[in-house]
């Protein structure tokens, strides 16, 4: 079968013949429609010091796609072939402590898909039958194909209450932009977003945010709180992983306010304690998705009509990968779908 393999130890991605994947007693195999280019594929194409430290090549990556099962083990009994599915990108063991309580996403011992082992960019993917949700009819396959990053926006931005709250979103990437979305669908007032591409700000601005602040050119968060006749910000949703953007968000959180972490900080970033601790703030780490309940959540807002639709910047065949990463790579860009059929 045709997949895009991490072939070799350097930058690029490549188009190679790959063996069909065999299927378990407990797998689904999916044939795949339409695949996203994530973050992670980007990291992995760029090769930087992570992938160097993370991936075995070769190794087919991808993990954000949707598809039809083909075929199933014989241990399967809630799915058929025919149905359209899409997936959790990590895999949980299913007998460590967190995995035993429920607690899927902490799993001691997850697996990526697209990562650890063979991900969704190639005609088949073959994964265990637990790791799939059948899709509504009323979700269109590119919503589908992007739910992997639609949930990390969704866990990220509905971890505290955000009806008639003012929400501070630094970062208005994929995740961001979504995140959003999410805010205006679940009611908060007022929400500023930061970020230092004014594409990237314009992303924003389509998917519902009351005003963005771009800080490479002077403008300020002070200057929001002051134009909106806030006193702060309830809310807090880091999503850049810059400690600039941080910094800047601990500074203008109000007293008692709740900050939820998705950016992946440098480990050298520091942080005003006292702040934190004098203005009794909250902080979460957020780590993918909760599984399932994040993705019941966003099956439900597909369903009530969230608008993504700004979110899905291009689309081509997955013959014209090149295009896509390096449509990627340029930030000129919100996501890439890459189609199978
Ligand atoms: P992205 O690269 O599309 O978005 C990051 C955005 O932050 C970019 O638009 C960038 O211009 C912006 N930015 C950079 N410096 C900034 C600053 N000083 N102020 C404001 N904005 C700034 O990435 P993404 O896919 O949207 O992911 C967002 C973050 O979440 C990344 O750090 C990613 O690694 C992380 N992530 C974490 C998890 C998790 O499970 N915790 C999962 C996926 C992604
Ligand atoms: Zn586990």
């Amino acid at each position: 079968m045709k997949a895009l393999v991490k072939a070799h130890a350097k930058k690029g991605i490549w188009m190679q013949d790959m063996p069909e994947p065999m299927v378990g007693i407990n797998d689904v195999k999916i044939k795949i429609k339409k695949t996203a280019i994530c973050g992670t594929d980007l990291h992995i194409y760029k090769w930087d010091e992570w992938s160097e430290r993370t991936i075995k090549t070769p190794m087919i990556i991808g993990h954000e796609y949707v598809g039809i099962i083909s075929e199933m083990g014989d241990g399967v009994k809630h799915f058929e072939v025919g149905d359209r599915v899409t997936g959790e990108g990590h895999i949980a063991c299913g007998h460590c402590r967190n995995c035993r309580r429920g607690k899927l996403h902490v799993c001691e011992n997850t697996i990526g898909v697209g990562v650890d082992r063979d991900g969704a960019f190639a005609e088949y993917l073959v994964i265990p039958a637990d790791n799939v949700i059948k899709l509504d009819e009323r979700i269109s396959d590119e919503m589908a194909a992007i739910m992997d990053p639609f949930g990390n926006a969704t866990h990220t931005a509905l971890s505290f209450p955000v009806l008639g709250e003012d929400v501070l979103i630094t970062g208005a990437g994929l995740i961001g932009s979504m995140a959003t979305a999410i805010c205006r669908f679940a009611g908060a007032r007022n929400i500023v977003v930061s970020d230092i591409s004014d594409y990237r700000l314009e992303l924003a601005k389509k998917m519902g945010a009351t005003m963005t602040i771009n800080p490479a050119k002077g403008e300020t968060i002070e200057g929001a709180i002051a134009e909106l006749k806030m006193h702060g910000f309830d809310i807090g949703l880091e999503m850049s992983g810059s400690p600039q953007a941080f910094d800047s968000m601990i500074s203008n959180m109000y007293n008692g306010s709740k900050i939820a972490l998705l950016g992946i900080l440098p480990n050298t970033t520091t942080v005003d304690w006292s702040k934190i601790i004098f203005k009794a703030l909250t902080l979460k780490g957020i780590y993918g998705r909760e599984m399932w309940e994040t993705w019941y959540q966003m099956e439900q807002m597909l369903i009530s009509g969230i608008d993504l639709s700004p979110i899905i910047t291009h689309r081509m065949h997955i013959d014209d990968f090149q295009e896509g990463f390096d449509i990627m790579e340029s930030g000129q860009c919100g996501k890439v779908i890459l189609s199978w059929d």
